[in-house]
């Protein structure tokens, strides 16, 4: 194929990550600690919320794992889980030889639908087993109905895990998502919002929390002289060369969220004149989404029969990445056997849904090429 690959998302560097990377050289702190890491937890702080402390991480699955295991998940234990999402949000609920509970949708943010959650919270309690935890996740950057699921779990007494990993510098009532939640979640794996080529964080509620959670993150080392352990630890702190990446990619961040937001809007114009295709948009003026991802929803009855998947397999001759929105986890088969509670809104969201490239890095060409591919497919 000779046209380059557009991808749904991909780096997009400003320029400064080297010069940070450049001085952990010098300094030689080329470990899991160091300067970057300080001043990258001090950047996500700031930008985040001035009250909140961040543990720079591995991963943002690594982050979910901490979460968990603070929350005291265990063997036989039980954890909400939003069904439409990332694997990643369920495993770590497994590492720890718990069962996720899989939640519906509601059909305006594609989140956690709050009328399912208290459902499945009152039957899980009357089976005897009350949910440990709940994690929300805030998809493709759109906030889920926050209010209306921490009142539920605030009714039931369940802390909130908040996976923000596709939602850095989403907004729900003007403030930051991932600090709703006992913990929030950050991703910077390479297709995120940005990127430290691989890594992760745990928003804390307090400077305690977060001393515990980088003492699990750094193999639950005892106060001694010696190697003393007490607990199980784990080697998830990001590396100082990884957070130099960061500190440069938050100098760009709400400059790329702008651009985002602006194939959001390309999106919106092209689909407009097409029937029986929907934009993900925001569902109010409380919602603010990052639109890490822009995505469609096709209504093959409305568009005399053409489907998501003729246009993913258009844009895929034109070596031109889409993707169906996340199979949701009580439809994958490592999950076959977990409870769901809900209808069919994750599942019709999965049969319809379509991830287009959304990157901040896209050029007026890709965007031609994009859009040439939109209106062959749907003859207008
Ligand atoms: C990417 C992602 C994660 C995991 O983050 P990693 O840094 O890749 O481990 C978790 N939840 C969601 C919703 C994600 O998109």
């Amino acid at each position: 194929m000779s046209k380059t690959k557009i991808w749904l998302s991909s780096p997009h560097m400003g320029g400064k990550e080297i010069e940070y990377i450049n001085s952990a050289f010098d300094e030689n702190w080329i470990a899991p600690l160091g300067p970057n890491v300080n001043g990258f937890e001090t950047d996500l702080k700031n930008y985040i919320q001035q009250s909140k402390e961040i543990a720079a991480l591995s991963s943002g699955t690594a982050a979910i794992h901490l979460a968990l295991i603070h929350l005291g998940v265990s063997h036989g234990d039980e954890v909400i889980c939003q069904s439409i999402t990332f694997s990643a949000s369920a495993n770590p609920i497994a590492y720890q030889g718990a069962t996720p509970i899989f939640i519906d949708s509601e059909p305006t943010t594609w989140n956690m639908c709050p009328i399912a959650l208290k459902k499945a919270i009152k039957d899980r309690i009357a089976k005897g087993n009350k949910p440990k935890a709940i994690i929300v996740v805030h998809l493709y950057g759109m906030p889920c109905k926050m209010n209306e699921i921490l009142m539920v779990a605030k009714q039931y007494d369940i802390p909130v895990i908040e996976d923000a990993a596709e939602a850095l510098g989403s907004t729900y009532r003007g403030q930051k998502c991932g600090a709703f939640g006992e913990f929030g979640i950050l991703s910077f794996n390479g297709n995120k919002i940005i990127t430290t080529s691989g890594g992760g964080a745990l928003v804390c509620k307090d400077e305690a929390t977060k001393s515990k959670i980088v003492f699990y993150a750094t193999q639950a080392r005892d106060n001694a002289p010696h190697y003393q352990h007490s607990e199980i630890g784990y080697n998830y702190r990001l590396s100082n060369i990884s957070a130099g990446i960061g500190r440069g990619q938050m100098e760009v961040l709400d400059k790329h969220i702008g651009l985002r937001r602006k194939m959001n809007i390309f999106y919106k114009d092209i689909f407009s004149g097409i029937k029986g295709v929907e934009v993900f948009t925001e569902p109010g003026e409380s919602y603010f989404s990052n639109h890490w991802l822009s995505a469609i929803l096709v209504d093959p009855n409305q568009t005399g029969g053409i489907t998501r998947e003729d246009l993913r397999l258009a844009f895929e001759a034109e070596n031109i990445e889409s993707r169906p929105l996340w199979k949701p986890m009580h439809m994958q088969p490592v999950f076959k056997d977990a409870p769901y509670y809900g209808g069919n809104v994750a599942e019709e969201l999965f049969e319809n849904g379509l991830c287009l490239p959304s990157g901040s890095n896209l050029t007026d060409d890709d965007r031609e090429r994009i859009k040439t591919v939109i209106l062959n497919v749907f003859r207008v």
